[in-house]
């Protein structure tokens, strides 16, 4: 193996913004209670399922998939309630959207803006694409966006677009309403609404597409309970959603992904069960958690909930509930608001309970 001329080139050839970012990591669930990753925990009945694989045995795969998705794109914009008169763009998960959206904006000194602590995709994505990023850091006590703080930054960078998630990951809150419409007024350029969370919560900016020329909506089937499709849309004037879809690759949607998203949201009402499930049991976690000594937790529109726990434990605390059984994600260690911080998302009754059992002896 050449091992030497290897390493020269790949440190030739391979830009060095990227050979100094760590790879996303994902950590290994085999066996545990997986609280880690906003996944909704339920999975669908028998006969939804039956269903299901009776519709796909039809469905054939030698054919490129309809690079229009015309058979999902009408489901999409009933179930997400999208105003005619708004264009849609589909996504392999909101994900590619951030990608698709920065590769379109991207040029020398042009700068991608959000908040801190907050999605880290929306930093990384902006390295790959060569953007200058600016984070403006939340305010420390309860995670609110840090107006003045904002308003210089827009003002200083000028930003081509601005990232804000709606409620907001991994602080699960929601920012001031009246706020973000202040930055989409203030800002330059374009301005992102992330909504990956809207099914465990009432608030939404779907409703105010169209007012603002500047602002654009995302949502993502992932939270809702399929995540395993990689299905994300982004709605807004056509005018940019036209530029954004000569960006995104032909056939990105595959033909599994778009007959089986369509499927599930002419099932709808099961999703909403779902969802509504872990609202009840988000509330029920949160008061729980509130009884256990020395957490403090925020409260949260997603699902999730964050907690902060007693100065030095967090590295501790997340070894012995994983050691129990029980994955979730330690913040501690990445931004410094998040010192001391876990995120816990909602499971069923049952894993919250395995959660707040392990919690209580832990703690
Ligand atoms: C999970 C998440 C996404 C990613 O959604 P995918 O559609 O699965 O790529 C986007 N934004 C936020 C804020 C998220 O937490």
């Amino acid at each position: 193996m050449p091992t030497n001329d290897l390493e020269q080139l790949v440190q030739h050839w391979v830009r060095p913004e990227i050979r100094s970012l760590a790879a996303y990591h994902v950590a290994d669930a085999a066996g545990l209670i997986k609280l880690d990753a906003m996944e909704n925990p339920y999975t669908w009945p028998d006969q939804l399922r039956d269903e299901w694989a009776a519709m796909l045995r039809d469905i054939d795969v030698n054919r490129y998939p309809d690079p229009l998705a015309s058979g999902l794109v009408p489901q999409l914009r009933q179930s997400m309630g999208i105003p005619d008169h708004m264009g849609v763009m589909l996504g392999n998960g909101s994900d590619e959207i951030i990608q698709i959206i920065a590769m379109a904006l991207a040029g020398p000194g042009r700068t991608l803006l959000s908040v801190e602590p907050g999605f880290v995709m929306y930093k990384m994505i902006a390295g790959f694409c060569g953007m200058k990023y600016c984070g403006v850091s939340l305010k420390g006590d309860d995670f609110s966006l840090d107006m003045p703080a904002l308003r210089q930054a827009i003002d200083e960078t000028e930003p081509a677009v601005v990232f804000l998630a709606y409620p907001n990951n991994p602080t699960g809150n929601l920012f001031d309403r009246d706020q973000i419409v202040d930055i989409i007024e203030s800002a330059p350029g374009l301005v992102v609404v992330d909504e990956a969370y809207v099914p465990f919560t009432d608030a939404t900016f779907m409703g105010e597409l169209g007012r603002y020329d500047n602002l654009v909506v995302m949502r993502t089937v992932s939270k809702m309970g399929l995540a395993g499709l990689r299905l994300g849309l982004l709605a807004g004037p056509r005018r940019w959603l036209d530029e954004f879809d000569k960006v995104r690759l032909p056939y990105n949607i595959n033909v599994l992904t778009q007959v089986s998203a369509e499927f599930a949201l002419r099932h709808q009402a099961v999703f909403d069960r779902q969802t509504e499930a872990i609202r009840a049991e988000r509330a029920r976690l949160t008061d729980a958690l509130v009884r256990l000594p020395g957490l403090t937790v925020f409260p949260s529109d997603a699902n999730l909930v964050l907690v902060r726990v007693p100065v030095g434990r967090a590295e501790a605390l997340f070894d012995g509930l994983k050691a129990a059984g029980v994955l979730i994600k330690k913040l501690d260690g990445g931004h410094p608001l998040l010192a001391d911080t876990l995120r816990l998302t909602v499971g069923t009754a049952e894993e919250n309970d395995a959660l707040l059992r392990a919690l209580e002896t832990l703690l």
